[in-house]
């Protein structure tokens, strides 16, 4: 197997190590930087200008969700929480989208303050935001194909997902929203979520844009935008490829071409919202073996935990792992284990590794995205820091560790005895 990638070496991440001790995520800027403008250009033949809204939640860091944003990037926010981190970096209006579910009056009132697109989840969530905030001049709703398209692995079944509209409130939900002083309208769906197979894309922009004609024969609602949603997955694999964005353009824009001019809808803008894809790859989680233990099966322990990469413990993901320097030698086979007593806490299982000492550092790949920010505190762990590797090739610390004084903070040791 040649190896992964890491863009630093051993020494180099043992220097590291001594301004911030690990475990920490470590991001390339220049590498999500270059990959941010390979998905501008592949999309770029679209009329009105093709926009990714990055998924904040993937990433919610200042710093990298700056220089994606000079990048070209808008936001997609589903939380009130990342409505206020766009708000900071003063992004406004129609360069956030609000995809939410569930969503109380509060965090529809925020996403109407700063002027986002507002992404309805559900056909009641029409007079409810009404009601609370007033109708907006542009509205986009969620549909939800059901069975009329086949599931995937991490969303499942779209009839079995709790997000977005059936066909049928879909017609009228448009109708009731114009009624309600909505004038220009977006149309949303996401039905996959960590997908490789670039057909399924192209499958999913037919199957809107044949929407969008059709919703403009029966109700001469004329779409603006189609939100192609995010999902678009990465190799996290040993002998996956990654989606070919190209080829994902070109079979979009043939149906753009059957569909969407000969039904008089054109032009209509095409945006999506993926955030793995353009950030995954590029973070990395460096911690380092701090014991070996040999019982029924041969463990290394880090430093690191399940509190601060889920996915492993949470779906069973593969990440890969790198030994820095180590590459070539003889090979054993590893659990790689943290230290929530929890026994999936574990980054890999039976895994064929570089034989590892103690004290080695490890290199857990493709935690770009829902990495650091699927961090949790049980047993009390705290969430590591963040590094960014900037373009310049210097580093630059962009979160801090959490400390026992966060951890308590909303503890209230007052009225105690003792
Ligand atoms: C999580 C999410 C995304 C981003 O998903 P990725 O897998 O990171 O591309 C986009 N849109 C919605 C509505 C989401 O919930």
């Amino acid at each position: 197997m040649p190896e992964r990638h890491i863009p630093l070496n051993r020494d180099e991440l043992e220097n590291l190590t001594e301004k911030y001790p690990t475990p920490f995520y470590l991001y390339d800027e220049k590498a999500i930087r270059k990959n941010a403008a390979y998905m501008n250009e592949s999309f770029k033949w679209v009329p009105g200008g093709y926009k990714n809204y990055y998924a904040v939640k993937a990433l919610p860091n200042p710093y990298v969700l700056e220089f994606i944003r000079e990048e070209g990037m808008g936001f997609d926010c589903s939380s009130k929480a990342e409505l206020l981190l766009a708000e900071k970096l003063g992004v406004r209006g129609e360069e956030i989208m609000f995809t939410s579910n569930d969503t109380p009056a509060e965090e529809y009132q925020k996403a109407m303050d700063l002027g986002a697109i507002i992404n309805l989840d559900d056909i009641s969530h029409i007079d409810y935001l009404n009601e609370h905030c007033g109708m907006p001049e542009l509205i986009c709703f969620r549909y939800n194909p059901g069975p009329l398209k086949k599931g995937n692995a991490i969303i499942g079944k779209p009839e079995e997902a709790k997000y977005g509209l059936t066909r049928d409130q879909l017609f009228e939900a448009y109708e009731q929203a114009r009624s309600l002083g909505a004038k220009r309208f977006g149309l949303h769906t996401m039905v996959a979520s960590n997908e490789l197979d670039p057909d399924y894309f192209i499958e999913t922009a037919r199957m809107l844009f044949e929407l969008v004609v059709e919703l403009r024969e029966k109700l001469d609602i004329q779409i603006e935008f189609v939100n192609l949603g995010g999902g678009i997955g990465i190799p996290y694999n040993p002998g996956e490829n990654p989606v070919d964005l190209e080829k994902v353009s070109r079979g979009v824009k043939k149906h753009y071409d059957e569909i969407i001019v000969p039904g008089n809808a054109h032009p209509l803008n095409i945006v999506t919202e993926n955030g793995r894809v353009v950030t995954g790859p590029y973070g990395y989680l460096v911690t380092r073996v701090i014991h070996e233990k040999h019982t029924y099966k041969d463990y290394v322990g880090t430093d690191a935990s399940m509190a601060n990469l889920m996915r492993p413990g949470m779906y069973g993901a593969h990440h890969e792992i790198t030994v820095p320097g180590k590459n070539g030698a003889a090979e054993k086979t590893y659990d790689v284990t943290g230290s929530l007593c929890e026994n999936n806490d574990k980054f890999a299982i039976d895994r064929r590794l570089p034989e590892i000492e103690v004290g080695d550092l490890l290199v857990i790949h493709d935690g770009g995205a829902h990495g650091h920010s699927m961090g949790f505190n049980y047993n009390g762990k705290l969430r590591c820091a963040e590094i960014l590797l900037k373009a310049d090739g210097s580093t630059r610390q962009i979160r801090r560790a959490e400390n026992y004084d966060d951890l308590f903070a909303t503890l209230d040791f007052s009225g105690l005895e003792s």
